[in-house]
C-alpha cells in the first residue's frame, strides 16, 4: 500500500534546488519517493551534489540548469523535464535573490532584477506547468515567499514587493485551478540561515522572533514536503504558511 505521505512514481522540479531551502526541499522531496529535477541557475557544482546526495541513498534526481527570470530559459526547462520524465507532479518555486537598498536610493536595475526573479519566474514556472498538470487532472505548486510580502521590511521594497505579489499570484492561481485538482500554496519562511541571510545582524533580529531562534532549511522543507506529498494537504489551497518562529502573528 501506498504511504500517505510518498511521492512514488511522482517528478518533483524544485527551481533554485542546489542550495540553501532549495536544496532540502530536494533531498526532502527525493526521501518522499520523487524523482527531483534540481534546477539551478549558476551553480552546477552544488546542483550536481543534491543529485549525487539523492542518488547516493537510492534516489532518482538529474540537475537542470535555466534562469527562471527568462521565459525562453522556463519553456525549455518544463519541456526538457516533460520529455526526460514524461510528467511534472510538483513545482517548487524556490529561486530567489535579494538587491537590499532604502527605497528612495533603490536602482531601477536592483528593483527590476528582484521583482523578474522572485515574482516574474514564479509566474513564468507556473504558467509553464499549469496545462500539463491541468491534463493530468492534479499538481501540486508550492511558492516559497516571506513573512516581509506580510509587513514589509525597511530596505527591502523590491523582496517585500515581490513576495507580497507572490501570495496574490498564489492565491488567484489556486483559484483558477482548483477545479481540476491542483492545489497551489505559498510558504512563508522568517529568517533561515542560508547565504542569503548571513550578513545579516543576528542579535537585532533575535529579539523579534518569539521562538528565540533562527529556522533551519529542513524547517522550512518540512513543510514544503507536507504540502507536496501528505494527502491531508489535498484539501489546503491557496494558503500562505509562515515558518517564522512566531515573528509574525496576524
Ligand atoms: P540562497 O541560499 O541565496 O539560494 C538562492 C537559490 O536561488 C540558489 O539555489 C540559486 O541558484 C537560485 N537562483 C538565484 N537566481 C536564480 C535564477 N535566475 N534562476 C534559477 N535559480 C536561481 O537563498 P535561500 O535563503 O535558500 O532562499 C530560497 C528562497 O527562500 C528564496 O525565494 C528566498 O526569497 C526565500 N526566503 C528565504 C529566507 C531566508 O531567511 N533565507 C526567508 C524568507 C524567504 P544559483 O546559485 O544557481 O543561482
Amino acid at each position: 500500500m501506498t504511504s500517505p505521505t510518498s511521492l512514488a512514481g511522482q517528478t518533483a522540479l524544485v527551481t533554485g534546488g542546489g542550495r540553501g531551502i532549495g536544496r532540502a526541499v530536494a533531498l526532502a522531496l527525493a526521501e518522499a519517493g520523487a524523482e527531483v529535477v534540481v534546477n539551478y541557475s549558476s551553480s552546477a557544482t552544488a546542483a550536481e551534489d543534491v543529485v549525487h546526495s539523492i542518488q547516493g541513498e537510492g534516489g532518482k534526481a538529474y540537475a537542470l540548469q535555466a534562469n527562471v527570470a527568462l521565459e525562453e530559459d522556463v519553456d525549455r526547462l518544463i519541456k526538457t523535464v516533460l520529455e526526460r520524465s514524461g510528467r511534472l507532479d510538483v513545482l517548487v518555486n524556490n529561486a530567489g535573490i535579494t538587491r537590499d537598498g532604502l527605497m528612495m536610493r533603490m536602482k531601477t536595475n536592483d528593483w527590476q532584477s528582484v521583482i523578474d526573479l522572485n515574482l516574474t519566474g514564479v509566474f513564468l514556472c507556473s504558467r509553464a506547468v499549469a496545462r500539463p498538470m491541468l491534463k493530468q487532472k492534479s499538481g501540486r505548486i508550492i511558492n516559497i515567499t516571506s513573512v516581509v510580502g506580510l509587513i514589509g521590511n525597511a530596505g527591502q521594497a523590491n523582496y517585500a514587493a515581490a513576495k507580497a505579489g507572490v501570495i496574490g499570484l498564489t492565491r488567484t492561481t489556486a483559484k483558477e485551478l482548483a477545479s481540476r485538482g491542483i492545489t497551489v500554496n505559498a510558504v512563508a519562511p522568517g529568517f533561515i540561515a542560508t547565504d542569503m541571510t548571513k550578513d545579516l545582524d543576528a542579535d537585532t533580529i533575535l529579539r523579534d522572533i518569539p521562538l528565540g531562534s533562527f529556522g533551519t532549511q529542513e524547517q522550512v522543507a518540512g513543510v514544503v514536503r507536507f504540502l507536496a506529498a501528505d494527502s491531508a494537504a489535498s484539501y489546503i489551497t491557496g494558503q500562505v504558511i509562515q515558518v517564522d518562529g512566531g515573528m509574525v502573528m496576524a
